[in-house]
């Protein structure tokens, strides 16, 4: 029996961070260990040059990508691991499928408003096409499973309706994807507004910061007299489920959601539970909640260091992963460019 296969890929704009390893790592480690999957992951690099970058410092970022995902346990010999830019079909496939979306479809996704509220002075032709790339890195494997957090909804829907033209105008065989889930799907961000992540400064603790980093950066989460009650906030298309916490005037506590949040993922709901009943009672006091909950990430972030450095001190090997890893992924997108090709009439 065929395998089926998995893809996802992570920007090279920074280290990764709790976010990305819970709404996307953990959900690659545990497919990598499936028989019956080919799981294939990418630093995406080229996404990178859809919004400002530093180009000196954009090789160097893309390996970081590369290390943190070794140092986290993705595993050569079980999972094909590389750089986007090593297989340049993805860019070929990708301007393939631009000709079946409207330029008002894309304008119209609210990832692609967001960035451009971010960058009113960056908005270029890459950024629009973001989710057609996206889409061309998953279909050129023919991936059905994309483990990833549900900012990338919106993305994956439009992977979908392509794979869906192409079926119905080429004949192609594109799955219809869906997205593989973790319990870590929406990791919020540590300002208390919206989601941890890599380009908003204050937002994120990475999976290299020491406690001390971790302390300082869960000091600056904002919090309030420690008092209050909450509400339940139900799981839409493209938001978690998630328990809103409330200060004592009923307006929403968002570092606080934040913090309980980070409790739950690190230290359990049994936990998290405890301080909901402090919080109703006689209140949390965040000096104590913020020094336990930066001792318990250290503690998972620890030996993910450790095996990090193993691959700091070995760069030879690192390369020969990747350039292995770009083989076989360039084996399979050349397949699915030839078809593709052939199907929409180019000479073959
Ligand atoms: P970033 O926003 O930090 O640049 P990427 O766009 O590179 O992140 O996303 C890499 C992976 O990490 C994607 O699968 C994405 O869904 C996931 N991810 C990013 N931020 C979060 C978050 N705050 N919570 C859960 N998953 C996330």
């Amino acid at each position: 029996m065929e395998k089926k296969r998995v893809f996802s890929g992570t920007r090279a704009t920074g280290r990764l961070h709790l976010g990305n390893y819970l709404g996307a790592v953990k959900g690659y480690l545990e497919l990598q260990d499936r028989p019956d999957l080919e799981c294939v992951f990418m630093a995406v690099d080229v996404h990178t040059i859809t919004t400002p970058y530093d180009h000196k410092n954009l090789g160097e970022a893309t390996k970081n990508i590369i290390m943190d995902y070794l140092a986290c346990g993705l595993d050569p010999d079980k999972a094909i691991i590389t750089i986007q830019s090593k297989v340049p079909e993805h860019s070929e496939l990708s301007f393939l499928f631009s000709s079946v979306m409207s330029v008002a479809r894309m304008q119209r996704l609210p990832t692609f408003k967001e960035k451009v509220a971010q960058h009113p002075d960056a908005v270029t032709m890459a950024l629009l096409n973001y989710p057609i790339l996206m889409a061309a890195d998953i279909l050129i494997y023919k991936a059905s499973l994309v483990p990833a957090g549900i900012d990338q909804e919106p993305h994956l829907e439009i992977t979908r309706e392509i794979a869906r033209k192409m079926n119905d105008l080429y004949d192609t065989d594109f799955p219809e994807t869906v997205r593989f889930t973790t319990k870590g799907e929406y990791v919020p961000s540590l300002t208390g507004e919206g989601k941890m992540s890599k380009s908003i400064e204050g937002s994120f603790i990475n999976l290299t910061d020491d406690l001390e980093t971790i302390k300082k950066k869960l000091a600056a989460t904002p919090t309030n007299s420690g008092k209050g009650t909450f509400k339940d906030v139900e799981k839409t298309k493209d938001f978690a489920a998630y328990r809103m916490i409330l200060n004592e005037d009923g307006s929403e506590a968002k570092g606080v959601d934040a913090l309980l949040k980070f409790v739950e993922l690190f230290e359990g709901i049994e936990k998290r539970k405890e301080y909901e009943d402090k919080y109703l009672d006689d209140g949390i006091r965040y000096g104590d909640l913020k020094e336990e909950l930066a001792d318990a990430i250290y503690m998972k972030l620890k030996p993910i260091q450790e095996k990090r450095k193993v691959y700091e001190d070995d760069p030879t090997l690192v390369d020969k992963i990747i350039e292995d890893g770009a083989e076989k992924a360039r084996k399979i997108a050349k397949e699915t460019i030839a078809e593709v090709k052939e199907k929409m009439g180019f000479i073959k």
